[in-house]
């Protein structure tokens, strides 16, 4: 096993090593636990009350949503694209392909909750189905991986898919999108910057990776330096979040957010309002919110550390802009 696959299966998954772990019981919800020791280090020094609390412990509202059958199962509609399984195509030049249903963190408001099952068919494409789906469409020219989170796929395995788009001359980017550098940022091998790195240089299609981040305290020196790796590597590192109720939503730590992840190099790209899921409503709140918060951020971020601020709707028609 590598090293991340260790600190991996030593996370906290049960009710109980929870409650060992920050001396006080959690209440029972319908979804599943995961918490990185590392990251459940950061949550007990910040507070049971801090913004990374919020985003990756259980809360009792999860369950109430559950009874009173509250909130979307599908809220950006996946399922209207979905062309096999693991392979999303809703924009004409790109396509997201979800390896794997496994993330290495469960976040609370997580959108796709009620999908993401251990064994869930539906987010897990092969290299060769992907490479099936991609030989009748040459007007793909962007493969997205997605999940699930894409890094938890062991390097060896994650060569495979990247061999496999290597025989498209019409892909000329390849996107990760993952949470796991800020959860464990041990995952940035030097043999996954080395893969991404000859991907760029060798393959011609171009790399990046977009972390997942909401709180300017998920950003610590850890994480930075597997980032600096993958900079160095000249990879480029992006950054969406999403906009989440007593996590973000307040004009200051958006600021910081945003401000203090393009100091670094890592460019904002996309603030998301949240959607309406089940067992994640909690985390809600009005679009006319977002845009009190939003636009006052024009006035005191550079436009290019200024995301873009969109949602999604569940009947499937994609991302619009939250505010014009
Ligand atoms: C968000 C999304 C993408 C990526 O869109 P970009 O605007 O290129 O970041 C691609 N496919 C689907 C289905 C998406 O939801
Ligand atoms: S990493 Fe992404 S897909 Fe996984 S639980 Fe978190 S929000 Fe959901």
């Amino acid at each position: 096993m590598e090293r991340w696959q260790n600190i991996l299966a030593d996370s906290l998954r049960t009710p109980k090593q929870l409650e060992e772990f920050f001396g006080r019981p959690f209440p029972k919800v319908p979804y599943s636990l995961l918490v990185p020791l590392r990251l459940a280090q950061k949550i007990k020094d910040q507070g049971l009350e801090g913004p990374l609390a919020l985003q990756f412990l259980p809360q009792k509202e999860e369950g109430d949503h559950m009874e009173s059958g509250s909130g979307l199962i599908d809220p950006i509609g996946d399922g209207v694209h979905q062309k096999g399984p693991g392979i999303i195509h809703r924009y004409r030049s790109r396509i997201l392909v979800s390896p794997t249903p496994l993330c290495p963190v469960e976040c609370r408001y997580c959108f796709r909750k009620n999908l993401l099952e251990e064994d869930s068919p539906n987010y897990r494409a092969s290299p060769s189905s992907m490479k099936r789906y991609l030989h009748s469409h040459p007007e793909v020219n962007e493969v997205i991986f997605t999940g699930g989170d894409p890094l938890m796929l062991g390097d060896s395995v994650l060569d495979h898919y990247l061999e496999a788009l290597g025989d498209f001359a019409h892909i000329r980017f390849i996107r990760f999108h993952s949470r796991m550098p800020v959860v464990i940022p041990e995952r940035i091998t030097d043999d996954l910057t080395e893969m991404l790195k000859e991907t760029t240089q060798k393959k011609r299609a171009r790399a990046c990776l977009v972390i997942h981040i909401n709180h300017l305290s998920e950003l610590d020196g850890d994480v930075l330096l597997g980032l600096k790796k993958l900079q160095k590597a000249h990879i480029d590192v992006l950054a969406q979040s999403v906009l989440l109720r007593g996590v973000n939503d307040n004009i200051s730590d958006l600021y910081d957010l945003f401000f203090g992840l393009a100091l670094e190099g890592i460019r904002p790209y996309y603030l998301h309002h949240p959607d309406p899921v089940r067992g994640g409503l909690h985390f809600y709140l009005p679009v006319e919110r977002g845009r009190e918060l939003y636009l006052p951020l024009r006035d005191i971020l550079p436009g290019h550390v200024l995301p873009h601020y969109v949602r999604d709707d569940a009947n499937g028609t994609g991302k619009t802009l939250a505010v014009i």
